[in-house]
């Protein structure tokens, strides 16, 4: 059962999406775009400006994003 666990190397799809990220320095606040509500919108966790930007992330299939 656990013979090969412990190496899984199959690659995960990933995809560049679109975000805003936000401009406070000591926040990692950010948000795709897909999931923002409005242009431009507040960060939800420090309300400072978003700023529109690009990730390269994994293209995930469930629920399991980073809060
Ligand atoms: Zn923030």
């Amino acid at each position: 059962m656990s013979y090969y666990n412990n190496r899984r190397t199959e690659p995960l799809p990933s995809e560049d999406v679109a975000t805003w990220e936000c401009v406070a320095q000591d926040c990692n606040g950010w948000m795709r775009k897909d999931f923002a509500t409005k242009d431009a919108p507040p960060c939800p966790f420090c309300g400072s400006e978003m700023k529109t930007g690009t990730r390269h992330i994994t293209a995930l299939k469930n629920n399991n994003l980073h809060k």
